[in-house]
């Protein structure tokens, strides 16, 4: 066995206040990590191309111009004292998969994550993975399984197509549905997924903001579990889309490789 499945050294997923939902400058939480005795943290801000939505909650080329900039800048600041990752959490859209690779291929990026945000529908865009009321509502309408069905489906089009490293949003969609009894069902959905990151040689997010809601973090157990077994690598990411979170929930991490261990 591996002397640890999950590194706790390193926070690989938080925001600023560059993708508009967040917020803090990205020295805050540069600042916050070092508080946190983290030996390294990644940005992972938010690309979405194509999508026509009630709010922009990502990067234009523009801001990531400058979250380059401030990020070496913070880079050289820190050297020493904690490692900065400048990375991209890429929301997959279907319909624009070549200006993805042309935005991606505007910079270098420490990491790419690979998830899955907006539906397209005949009223715009609707967002799976939102809490807020009228996704929900407007999702149900369409039909739960219609759309988990296709979140699945276009997940893996998106590891199979983009130069992922690590899948972030492996069980997201309609989590905020009251009605939805997570996973059970789909768990063959989701392992041919994951047959896939591996076949990749994608790492797996293990999301600590899952830690605010219930016990457990994103995705639940029995799909890190299913990783496990197939050999994905486990990076931990806190999701943090404020200052104080970064790190979040990252000492029951040593508990979950227990329980993940143990089979
Ligand atoms: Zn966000
Ligand atoms: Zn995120």
């Amino acid at each position: 066995m591996k002397e640890s499945l999950i590194d706790t050294g390193i926070d690989g997923h938080v925001h600023t206040k560059l993708c508009h939902h967040a917020r803090g400058e990205m020295e805050e939480y540069v600042q916050a990590a070092v508080g946190r005795r983290l030996r390294k943290l990644v940005f992972l801000e938010h690309l979405e191309v194509g999508i026509s939505y009630f709010e922009d909650t990502w990067l234009t080329e523009d801001d990531f111009a400058y979250y380059h900039e401030e990020g070496r800048r913070l880079q050289d600041k820190y050297r020493g004292t904690i490692e900065i990752g400048l990375g991209i959490e890429v929301g997959y859209n279907p319909a624009a998969v070549e200006e993805i690779r042309r935005r991606l291929a505007l910079h270098a990026w420490d990491r790419i994550g690979i998830s899955y945000h907006f539906m397209a529908s005949d009223a715009g865009h609707l967002n799976m993975v939102s809490s807020k009321q009228v996704n929900i509502d407007r999702l149900a309408a369409y039909g739960v399984d219609a759309v988990i069905n296709r979140y699945y489906d276009a997940l893996q089009d998106a590891v199979e197509s983009l130069p992922g490293q690590v899948l972030c949003h492996a069980d997201a969609v309609l989590r905020h549905h009251p009605g939805i009894v997570p996973q059970q069902e789909y768990h063959s959905r989701i392992g041919t997924l994951l047959d896939a990151v591996a076949r990749k040689n994608m790492a797996l997010e293990v999301n600590t903001s899952g830690y605010t809601r219930k016990n457990e973090p994103y995705p639940s157990l029995p799909i890190l579990k299913m990783a496990v077994a197939r050999n994905i690598p486990l990076v931990a990411g806190s999701d943090a889309h404020r200052p104080e979170d970064v790190g979040r929930f990252f000492e029951r991490l040593p508990g979950l490789v227990q329980e993940l261990a143990a089979g």
